[in-house]
């Protein structure tokens, strides 16, 4: 069974991404290799928008979370396919801006931006600000009344949901470097403040509870803790959100064991949810936003790597070193983050081979996935990593010196590259 659909093999047993051989795009390209399935984005893209209007109304709309993968054709997609995008830096604004998406779509977040994003991100036009502190509202009052512009602004507000995932990605908390607390009545003082700012024309909330969700639940009692903050702000100031941003999060099926998330469902139970809330609150529905950024990216991903050693301690384990390793994919470094490996040019053969698969960093931590069951793997041998479009590119690192692989899109039986592979020269570019 594959974990998804754009998953197979073929008569030469060779596994197969978006109907390409892989084995054969890893000899046409070379290793490290990041695949990416264009079609299954844009399948993805078009699910959010056409479930969010269905179910939450026309002003509803899907803002892909560019950090998932972030490059220039990831925004000429976001654009085509007419979604909104998030960016978390100026970085992220600048290759927006470099690929013509037109950021006053873009919603720009970030629990510390400088003052030079805040004021590049004003003088480019940027759509909102997803305001995370007072602190950073004055900043950007005061930047905004400088370039005399007035400045669309959410306020990001802490739920207090606990998601049960992992703790570094769970981020609705009150003990959270994120947004402020409904819980401690920060969050209303935070929307006076925002109401008083001259150059500053409040929009809305945002809110976002973590990553790796599983269940509509957890997006349930955000919609229900919001709307009820925005009552009790309509009854002291007066004032009713028209933007309410529910922030992504939406699972990804890694392994077999993990569901496979039904979007469009999800989001008619949190619809309906929403429709009597709004009901029972006397409120008007807010235009209801999503940011998803693993769901659109993750399973349209697919790293691909050559095996080097295979070294096997008696009695004991083996080891199965690649390519590549935590500088292209740091995620199980950081938190343990599991994945499906299969041996590419074997992909038919039985499973037996208990391995740990690692790359070729030095650091004992760079392990890709511990403790798998693969077809025995041997040196020259491509292995595959699969769901690895959401935040691998993106947090890839030049560690060891190594040059980040290329991203090749395939769409419609067309290979291109999107991000070329780094030459050496560009490993010491900027040494002086
Ligand atoms: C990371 C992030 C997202 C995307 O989360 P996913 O789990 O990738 O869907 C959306 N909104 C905000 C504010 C984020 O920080």
């Amino acid at each position: 069974m594959q974990i998804c659909n754009n998953i197979g093999t073929n008569e030469k047993g060779n596994l197969t991404f978006a109907g390409f051989d892989t084995v054969e795009l890893a000899k046409k390209y070379g290793t490290p290799l990041y695949l990416m399935d264009e079609n299954k984005i844009r399948e993805k893209m078009r699910t959010y928008k056409k479930a969010m209007k269905k179910h939450f109304g026309d002003g509803a709309m899907p803002i892909y979370a560019s950090k998932a993968a972030s490059f220039k054709r990831m925004y000429r997609i976001a654009k085509e396919e007419d979604i909104g995008i998030d960016v978390v830096s100026i970085g992220e604004i600048y290759t927006a801006l470099s690929a013509e998406y037109d950021i006053s779509r873009a919603f720009f977040h970030g629990n510390n931006k400088t003052p030079d994003e805040i004021s590049f991100a004003i003088e480019n036009n940027i759509g909102y600000f997803v305001a995370d502190s007072l602190t950073e509202l004055e900043s950007i009052n005061a930047e905004a009344a400088r370039q005399g512009k007035r400045q669309k602004v959410l306020l990001r507000i802490t739920p207090g949901i606990d998601t049960h995932t992992n703790k570094k990605i769970a981020t609705g908390n009150v003990d959270s470097k994120f947004g402020v607390a409904i819980a401690t009545g920060q969050a209303y003082e935070f929307v006076g403040a925002a109401l008083g700012f001259k150059n500053i024309d409040l929009y809305g909330y945002h809110c976002h509870v973590g990553s790796q969700v599983f269940d509509a639940e957890t997006f349930i009692d955000a919609v229900d803790i919001m709307m009820d903050f925005s009552a009790e702000v309509k009854r002291r100031y007066g004032y009713e959100g028209e933007i309410l941003n529910l922030g992504g999060g939406f699972g990804v099926r890694y392994v077999a064991s993990q569901p496979d998330l039904d979007i469009e469902n999800s989001i008619r139970e949190v619809g309906e949810v929403l429709t009597q809330k709004c009901t029972d609150l006397n409120m008007k529905k807010p235009k209801i936003l999503m940011e998803p950024g693993r769901s659109i990216v993750a399973d349209a991903g697919m790293t691909l790597y050559t095996v080097g050693t295979v070294k096997q301690i008696t009695n004991f384990k083996n080891y199965v070193a690649i390519d590549g390793g935590m500088a292209d994919n740091p995620r199980f470094a950081l938190y343990d983050a599991e994945y499906t490996v299969v041996t590419a040019n074997k992909a038919t053969l039985p499973k037996h081979y208990r391995c740990t698969l690692v790359g070729k960093c030095c650091e004992s931590g760079d392990i890709i996935q511990e403790d798998i069951h693969i077809a025995k793997p041997e040196k020259g041998d491509t292995v595959a990593v699969l769901t690895t479009g959401a935040y691998n590119y993106s947090m890839a690192s030049n560690y060891n010196r190594l040059a980040k692989p290329p991203v090749v899109m395939l769409a419609d039986g067309k290979d291109y590259v999107a991000v070329k592979r780094e030459t050496l020269e560009d490993i010491i570019r900027n040494d002086v």
